[in-house]
């Protein structure tokens, strides 16, 4: 899709709000535990290797995604720093892996053995992986003493693999109830027991464990969301320190109208104007993952929040205004205004009945993103 430069709807990109997050983060662990962050979807919709390099300055040393494209993705922009791999590689593309010198999750034996059937017949070098141990995600992982019992086998008798991580992902950590966490911890520490106690990193931590964890088990933490300024746990935990919000989605009014009471607006006419209402028209809707549920929505126009009438079209939706404004006044549909005022992704995630992280997620490719406050 191209990316709409010419249009004003963009989202903009607090590098120093990123960096903050990292950095804030770092300075909490201990000197031997790194940060990972995690850029997968395209930095969460905020830009891979923008976010990366940022990151990098504010103490990553390495990175993580879900799929081998955003790994090569990194790679040809020239980042040099570890990345693993965190879903399922298919174990035909194993000489993408040798190649650029990256890590990937070990997620069962049987990816182990297939690995070794494809293994590129020209490639000497070690494959770094990250055995994954399923303690309760269900997702995937290795789940039995039988199957890690097994797989340690396996690793033994061929040494092209380098066993250079062990992991789990935790399902609750973002909650106040802490039960399920505790019996994720007792499944991986039995787990953790049968692997060799050299294993270079152990980790555990997404954002909400090391956010309201104490980095439980972990010299290594994957930091995702908190990055961003996303709170995991929405309103339910309140953060140890402030995460800054990043994204700012913002546009302009491309045309003004008074229209008399009783006038439909948009698909289905679902909206009548009550009395003569001023409406404004934002370059903006469902194609660029701005979705119809958005109806209703309110956004911020000199420091009013002003409601999204009728649907939301592909490419764009009206809104009420107080009074008129001129064409080419901005428009604040998430993040912070010049007055104070913030429409918060937790904000519009309730409001479509998600999670904030999708919010930013799912931004289309004809969104532009715009770097701002950049670090040097
Ligand atoms: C996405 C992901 C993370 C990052 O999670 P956040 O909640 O965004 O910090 C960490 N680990 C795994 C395995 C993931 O899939």
């Amino acid at each position: 899709m191209t990316a709409g430069y010419l249009r004003p709807t963009k989202a903009k990109i607090d590098c120093k709000a990123i960096f903050h997050n990292v950095q804030t983060e770092k300075e909490r662990l201990n000197k031997e535990t790194e940060l990972f962050a995690v850029v997968k979807a395209n930095g969460y919709g905020h830009g891979a290797v923008e976010v990366a390099n940022i990151a990098k300055q504010a103490g990553a040393t390495g990175f993580c995604v879900a799929i081998l494209d955003e790994a090569l993705e990194l790679r040809s922009a020239g980042i040099t720093e570890p990345i693993l791999v965190l879903g399922m590689i298919d174990p035909l593309h194993i000489g993408y892996l040798l190649k650029e010198n990256l890590t990937c999750a070990a997620i069962s034996t049987e990816w182990l053995e297939a690995a070794i059937k494809n293994w590129p017949s020209d490639n000497k070098s070690k494959l770094k992986i990250h055995a994954k141990i399923d303690s309760g995600m269900g997702r995937v992982g290795l789940r039995s003493d039988e199957e890690i019992n097994h797989f340690l086998e396996i690793i033994e008798a061929h040494p092209e693999f380098d066993l250079e991580g062990i992991f789990t992902h935790f399902s609750k950590a973002d909650s106040s109830d802490k039960s399920y966490f505790k019996l994720q911890q007792a499944r991986f520490s039995k787990a953790l027991s049968l692997f060799p106690k050299e294993v270079r990193y152990v980790h555990t931590s997404n954002s909400a464990t090391a956010l309201w964890h104490d980095h439980w088990q972990s010299n290594l933490v994957r930091f995702g969301a908190a990055m961003y300024g996303l709170n995991p746990s929405g309103r339910e935990l309140t953060p140890p320190y402030e995460l800054k919000q990043a994204m700012t989605l913002e546009t302009e009014l491309v045309q003004v109208k008074k229209l008399e009471a009783e006038e439909g607006i948009s698909y289905g006419a679902t909206y009548y104007t009550e009395t003569e209402e001023w409406i404004g028209t934002l370059p903006i809707g469902y194609a660029d993952g701005f979705t119809r549920n958005f109806q209703g929505f309110k956004v911020l126009v000199d420091g009013n929040r002003c409601p999204i009438v009728g649907r939301v079209c592909m490419d764009q939706c009206m809104i009420k205004l107080p009074k008129s404004y001129p064409v080419g006044t901005k428009v604040i549909i998430f993040g912070d205004d010049e007055k104070g005022n913030n429409i918060s992704f937790q904000d519009a995630a309730e409001y479509i009945g998600t999670i904030n992280y999708e919010i930013p997620c799912v931004l289309s490719e004809r969104v532009p993103l715009v770097y701002v406050n950049e670090c040097d």
